[in-house]
C-alpha cells in the first residue's frame, strides 16, 4: 500500500503524538502511585508499573528537577543486599490554596501533594465585597510564606451553593444570596481556580480517603451545617446534574403546605427544619442563651447537654431528629446508596443521634431497601471534609496537566 504524502505527514504526527501521550501516561502512572502509597523505590514502582528499571529512572529523575519528587531514606522491603533509596512526592510546593467558604465563618487551608494539609486562617466570611477582599489578602500573605508555583498550585473553593464547576462561576449560594460569581474575575492571582460544592467535595474526599468508602460505588455525603447540602457519588462519579443542582437534598420539600419560606425561594425545605441552626432557635427560645459564636459552637453546647439528658435540650433536638430523618429516607429511596456519610459544620451526628435515627428511617423503610446501607459520621475531623476533597482535586487537576 502506497501512502499519500498528506498520510505520511499524518503518521508522523500520530506517531508522536502517540509517543508523547504515552510516556505521560507513564508520568502519570508514576506520580499517582507515589502519592497513593508514600516512599517507595524504583524498584517496586518497576515492579508496579512494569516499565523498565531505565524508564522509572528517567521519569524520576525528571520529577526530581521538577522538584516534584525527592529521595527520602531507604526501603526496608529488600532483603538481599544493599537497601534500595526510596523516593517520595515532596512538599516543595503546594498544591492547592484551599477556601472553605461556610455561611458564617470561612476556612483557608494549604494542601501538599502527600495529601497533608494546613490551615492557616479562618475569616468571618462577611459580605462578598468583603469576602473577595479577604480572599486576595490572604492569598497575598500565603504567597509570601509558602511555596507556590503556578504550575502545580491550584486555588480552590469549596461553597455551600451551586457551581458551575467547569467555569468557576458560583451560581446561586442560597445562605449567602451571593449570585454568579465569576471566580477567575475576582482572584488577581496566577495560579488555576477550581471551584465546586462542599458536599460534592466532601464525598470526593471520603471517596479517595476512607477504606471502605474507596470499596463503594454508591455514596451519599449528607452536609448538615446551617445548611444542608448532599454530595452523591453513583458509579464512582460526582452526580452534577444539567444545572449543577445534582444531589440538593436540602432542598427538597419535606413539609408540603408549609408556609416556613426557604432562602432558595421555596416553601418547606428540609433545610429549614434540619440544619444546626434550628434547635439552637428553639432551645434559646425561652431566654436561655448557649455559648458559642456560631451556630456550630452553640449546636456543640446543645449536643453536650443532650448527651447529659438535659429535658429542654431533647425537647429542641427532637424535631431536628425527626426531619433529619426523613432526609435520611429520602435519599435511600432516590439514590439507595451503599454508604450514607454525615457530617459538616458538626462532626458527629451519626455518634449521638444514629441509633434514634436508624430506628427511625427504619420505620419509614420498603422492605429490603436497607439491607446494603450503612450510615456514619465523617471519617474527617480537624481537617474538614470539604478541605480535604479540594486538595484531591487539586492533585488530580495538577497529575492531569503534567508537561
Ligand atoms: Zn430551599
Amino acid at each position: 500500500m502506497i501512502y499519500s504524502f498528506y498520510e505520511r505527514i499524518k503518521g508522523i504526527n500520530l506517531m508522536k503524538i502517540n509517543l508523547k501521550s504515552m510516556k505521560m501516561m507513564n508520568k502519570q502512572m508514576i506520580l499517582r502511585y507515589l502519592i497513593e502509597n508514600g516512599p517507595t523505590s524504583r524498584m517496586e514502582l518497576s515492579r508496579f508499573t512494569k516499565l523498565t528499571p531505565s524508564t522509572i529512572s528517567r521519569i524520576v529523575s525528571d520529577f526530581s528537577s521538577e522538584k516534584l519528587v525527592e529521595e527520602v531514606g531507604y526501603s526496608e522491603k529488600s532483603q538481599i543486599g544493599r537497601k534500595p533509596i526510596n523516593v517520595s512526592v515532596t512538599k516543595r510546593f503546594a498544591s492547592s490554596v484551599v477556601i472553605n467558604v461556610g455561611v458564617e465563618q470561612t476556612t483557608v487551608a494549604i494542601g501538599f501533594l502527600d495529601k497533608s494539609i494546613i490551615e492557616v486562617k479562618r475569616f468571618s466570611t462577611g459580605t462578598l465585597k468583603s469576602f473577595i477582599s479577604t480572599v486576595n489578602a490572604s492569598l497575598g500573605e500565603i504567597e509570601k510564606k509558602y511555596p507556590l508555583n503556578s504550575e502545580i498550585t491550584s486555588i480552590v473553593f469549596a461553597f455551600p451553593g451551586i457551581v458551575n464547576t467547569q467555569k468557576s462561576i458560583v451560581i446561586y449560594v442560597p445562605n449567602l444570596n451571593w449570585r454568579n460569581l465569576n471566580l477567575k474575575d475576582a482572584i488577581n492571582y496566577p495560579y488555576r481556580i477550581i471551584a465546586d460544592n462542599e458536599a460534592n467535595l466532601s464525598v470526593l474526599a471520603e471517596s479517595v480517603s476512607s477504606e471502605d468508602a474507596k470499596k463503594s460505588e454508591n455514596i451519599f455525603f449528607l452536609y448538615v451545617s446551617q445548611g444542608i447540602g448532599g454530595g452523591a457519588m453513583i458509579n464512582h462519579q460526582i452526580l452534577r446534574g444539567s444545572g449543577f443542582a445534582g444531589a440538593e437534598i436540602g432542598h427538597t420539600v419535606v413539609e408540603a403546605r408549609s408556609d416556613v419560606k426557604c432562602h432558595c425561594g421555596n416553601y418547606g425545605c428540609l433545610e429549614r427544619y434540619a440544619s444546626l441552626v434550628l434547635p439552637v432557635m428553639e432551645y434559646e427560645k425561652n431566654g436561655r442563651k448557649l455559648d458559642g459564636k456560631t451556630y456550630t459552637e452553640k449546636f456543640q453546647i446543645l449536643v453536650d447537654l443532650y448527651a447529659k439528658h438535659d429535658k429542654m435540650a431533647i425537647a429542641a433536638l427532637e424535631e431536628f431528629i425527626h426531619y433529619l430523618s426523613i432526609g435520611l429516607i429520602n435519599i435511600v429511596n432516590t439514590f439507595n446508596p451503599e454508604k450514607i456519610i454525615i457530617g459538616g459544620g458538626f462532626n458527629k451526628i451519626w455518634k449521638y443521634f444514629g441509633e434514634e435515627l436508624h430506628q427511625r428511617v427504619s420505620e419509614r423503610a420498603m422492605p429490603g431497601v436497607l439491607d446494603n446501607v450503612t450510615f456514619r459520621d465523617t471519617y474527617f475531623d480537624e481537617i474538614e471534609a470539604p478541605v480535604a476533597g479540594a486538595n484531591a482535586l487539586a492533585i488530580e487537576m495538577m497529575v492531569n496537566n503534567l508537561n
